[in-house]
């Protein structure tokens, strides 16, 4: 007699899978750790967003203004996650040395760049 509660092979073979396939996926997450643990420079891919601190890897490095009341300081870049580059944060229109040279037609009297990014020597 078969009653309802007995498993048949090929569930038995697709639950070993669907197993297999766990344990796989937990493997896979065991080994990023690992290697963020060997490697502290892959942790630098993994960042909070200053905005609504979520985790993620895919950060951009941007200088805001209308989070000052948050305290970020338009000056200094800060990591931004896509959501937010695209949704909430505007972007400071800056003459910044990661993104720009400098003004055009720059007066040496004048700081050549807006925000407090370190300087590459070439374009001092
Ligand atoms: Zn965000
Ligand atoms: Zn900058």
């Amino acid at each position: 007699m078969k009653g309802n509660n007995q498993i048949t092979q090929e569930e038995q073979d697709l639950l070993k899978e669907i197993e297999n396939y766990e344990a796989q996926q937990r493997i896979a997450k065991l080994k990023e750790k690992l290697a963020i643990l060997k490697n502290p420079q892959n942790s630098a891919d993994i960042c909070d967003c200053a905005v609504c601190e979520t985790q993620t890897k895919q950060i951009f490095k941007i200088h805001i203004v209308n989070y000052e009341d948050k305290g970020i300081n338009p000056q200094v870049i800060s990591k931004i996650c896509q959501n937010c580059k695209e949704n909430k944060v505007i972007q400071a229109n800056f003459y910044c040395p990661l993104t720009s040279d400098g003004y055009d037609g720059w007066d040496t009297n004048q700081p050549k760049f807006n925000c407090l990014c370190p300087v590459p020597l070439e374009k001092k």
